[in-house]
């Protein structure tokens, strides 16, 4: 690794493509002859208007978002999200909710607030170790949305395929896989994601949403929390997360530039396989997740013991491997192998446990 940069299996926020932030490094003074830092710049600026439309063009065509969608920049991370959706999209007052680990119970939680909330199907009676079968929902006739976290970022569980929600909208929060893979957005009503993860700095969600599903019968909705105001202003109603645009801005274009999401995938696939058929081989390590719904990002594991898992973790920390331990609430280990993870990275890790197990056999 260059500059000394450690090869960092955090979360989020997490790793940045190295080529993009170098880029970021060489305008970092003087934005192509603008005589000013992104960081500097007014929002209402040409140049700026140019960056902000440049990151939604080249996200369009990353994911081929139909032309009947918008693509909306808002702050307040995804967290917000798990507000805005019941109350932008609950006009029946009623959605079906899966339940697959921390971050969908998070937004059930706030549903609740807004109103009816079902939860047709959940994975806790297993610990949220698997998605639960979602082909034959129970799904009343007037709900509003069937909403799914696609990706469990705590939990490392990722669905096979979409829930069949008998032609109810799907919304998905995508904020651990958003452009892992290729995506076929006109299966979603409503598709987010926070960019820490897999894309950019923190403060920021992208928000791709049906056009008609941005309401305008929600005058009593704070105009900040109604879709329909970012939508009508270009994601600029106030000053927006300039910096964060900016940055995933530079990443879709890199992504673009590999080749898109289908090359992205097929990355992700060799260098996940690699940290689970180590996880398969090992009497040491084993991996929680039931195979079938493993994550490609978020690969949790555990040894024996909390003592042997403390001292993996420090051990790796020591050797250049950070944030390697697993969240608070399920303890263990976990590895984030975002888009921006090198193979490098996973072969280099898996060979340090590999020593490790041997040392401590
Ligand atoms: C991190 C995360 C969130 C919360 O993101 P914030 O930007 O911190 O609000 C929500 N959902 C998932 C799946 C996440 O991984």
């Amino acid at each position: 690794m260059k500059y000394g940069r450690t090869y960092n299996f955090s979360a989020g926020p997490a790793m940045m493509p190295e080529p993009v932030l170098e880029e970021i490094r060489d305008e970092m003074m003087n934005y192509r002859g603008s005589g000013m830092c992104v960081m500097e710049m007014s929002h209402r600026s040409k140049v700026y208007q140019q960056i902000i439309d440049d990151a939604e063009k080249d996200l369009r065509d990353l994911m081929g978002i139909p032309d009947n969608y918008k693509v909306l920049f808002i702050q307040g991370g995804a967290t917000l999200q798990f507000s805005m959706i019941p109350m932008n999209l609950m006009k029946n007052g009623k959605a079906v909710y899966i339940e697959t680990g921390a971050w969908s119970k998070k937004a059930i939680a706030e549903a609740k607030k807004c109103g009816e909330v079902i939860v047709a199907a959940s994975s806790k009676d297993k610990n949220y170790t698997y998605v639960p079968d979602c082909s034959d929902l129970d799904i009343p006739e007037d709900t509003d949305y069937v909403y799914i976290c696609e990706n469990e970022t705590i939990h490392g569980v990722t669905y096979d395929k979409l829930p069949n929600t008998k032609g109810h909208i799907l919304v998905s929060d995508q904020s651990s896989m958003f452009l892992s893979k290729p995506c076929n957005v006109s299966d979603y009503g409503l598709i987010y994601a926070g960019v820490q993860k897999n894309v950019g700095p923190a403060g920021m969600v992208v928000v791709i949403i049906r056009e008609d599903l941005i309401r305008d019968d929600l005058e009593n909705l704070p105009i900040y929390l109604q879709y329909k105001t970012h939508a009508d202003n270009g994601s600029m109603y106030n000053t927006p997360n300039c910096w964060a645009i900016y940055c995933c801005g530079k990443v879709f274009k890199y992504l673009k530039d590999m080749g898109g999401l289908e090359v992205m995938h097929q990355k992700n696939l060799d260098k996940a396989k690699v940290m689970y058929d180590f996880l398969d081989s090992s009497s040491m390590f084993k991996g929680t997740v039931e195979k079938e719904f493993r994550s490609l990002m978020n690969v949790p594991f555990v040894t024996e013991s909390k003592e042997l898992d403390a001292e993996v973790v420090a051990a790796t920390k020591a050797a250049g491997y950070d944030n390697l331990k697993g969240h608070k609430s399920v303890g263990g280990l976990r590895a984030s192998i975002y888009n921006a993870m090198p193979k490098e990275g996973v072969e280099a890790l898996v060979d340090f446990l590999k020593k490790f197990e041997a040392e401590h056999k």
